[in-house]
């Protein structure tokens, strides 16, 4: 099993080289050399079925590996009924998309702190996640892989520490290890060789070796702020901020590990996560084309 690298969403050399539908970029992702994409939809659940099934199927056509981004506005941190309820209801229906489409991971944003201690956060986002699991079971989804997120920003829930607990209630749970987010949260301390060592050897903690190597990351340069954290997406060619993507490719091609990885850089996505294919390849000793 190797990693695959793929993108968030499409990039603009996909419009660029004349394509305007989503289900042209499973084709194009593969004439580009990429393995991996994944659905937006985080601002809602619109795309039809039609669309869906015509995604998917140029996907299995391609060799495509699917994920799908669920909305932004849940919140599984926030104890209010009607907000968990309104959670449940956009991850059900990404979860129907993801069906449609035959994607096997929906990616979870893991909520706000608000208020409150980031304990009393994190206790009541276990709980969700562990009724969001149990939901999707209920309603066929079985198969599908819920992916709690690591977040940006400082005031999110969503520290490594906190995405991996969430990820002990349930097996079908599985980490969406964000570096881009990771490194703006720690203003930057979580980038380099070490860094990235200790982060996956920390999941190796949490979930064991069989769960971590199959973990799901998305990856990008991120600008940070301070006191917020994450502020905006960049590209690999802008040098200002990290993380170094170099340390993250040769680690996983050292450990033999097989994650999903979409680069969400600013527009580049393909570019970026060719780069860190390649970079991948290198290490583990073969060429691209090889
Ligand atoms: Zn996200």
């Amino acid at each position: 099993m190797r990693a695959r690298f793929g993108t968030a969403g499409n990039p603009e050399g996909f419009y660029a080289a004349g394509k305007k539908q989503s289900k042209q970029m499973p084709g194009w992702l593969r004439e580009r050399g990429l393995d991996a994409y994944e659905y937006q939809c985080g601002k809602g659940v619109t795309v039809g079925e039609a669309t869906a099934r015509a995604i998917g199927q140029a996907a299995a056509q391609a060799g495509i590996a699917l994920s799908l981004h669920a909305p932004y506005f849940v919140n599984p941190a926030n104890p209010e009924p009607d907000s968990q309820a309104k959670t449940a209801g956009y991850v059900l229906a990404a979860c129907r998309v993801a069906r449609w489409m035959g994607a096997d991971r929906v990616v979870v944003h893991t909520g706000a702190i608000q208020k409150r201690t980031r304990q009393a956060a994190l206790a009541t986002a276990r709980q969700c996640f562990r009724t969001l699991r149990h939901r999707c079971d209920e309603e066929g989804y079985q198969d599908i892989l819920l992916c709690p997120e690591t977040m940006g920003k400082i005031n999110q829930l969503g520290d490594l520490e906190e995405v991996l607990t969430l990820c002990t209630e349930a097996e079908g749970l599985l980490p969406c290890v964000d570096f881009g987010h990771l490194y703006a949260r720690s203003l930057g301390a979580l980038d380099g060789p070490e860094a990235v060592e200790r982060m996956l050897d920390q999941m190796v903690r949490e979930l064991g070796v069989a769960r971590a190597s199959q973990f799901h990351s998305h990856f990008s340069k991120i600008a940070y702020t301070p006191r917020g954290g994450e502020a905006r997406h960049l590209t690999f060619d802008q040098p200002d901020f990290g993380p170094d993507p170099a340390p993250l490719c040769e680690a996983l091609a050292r450990r033999g590990w097989s994650p999903r990885v979409i680069c969400e850089s600013a527009g580049t996505q393909d570019v970026d996560a060719l780069w860190m294919k390649g970079a991948y390849l290198r290490a583990l000793g073969e060429t691209a084309e090889g």
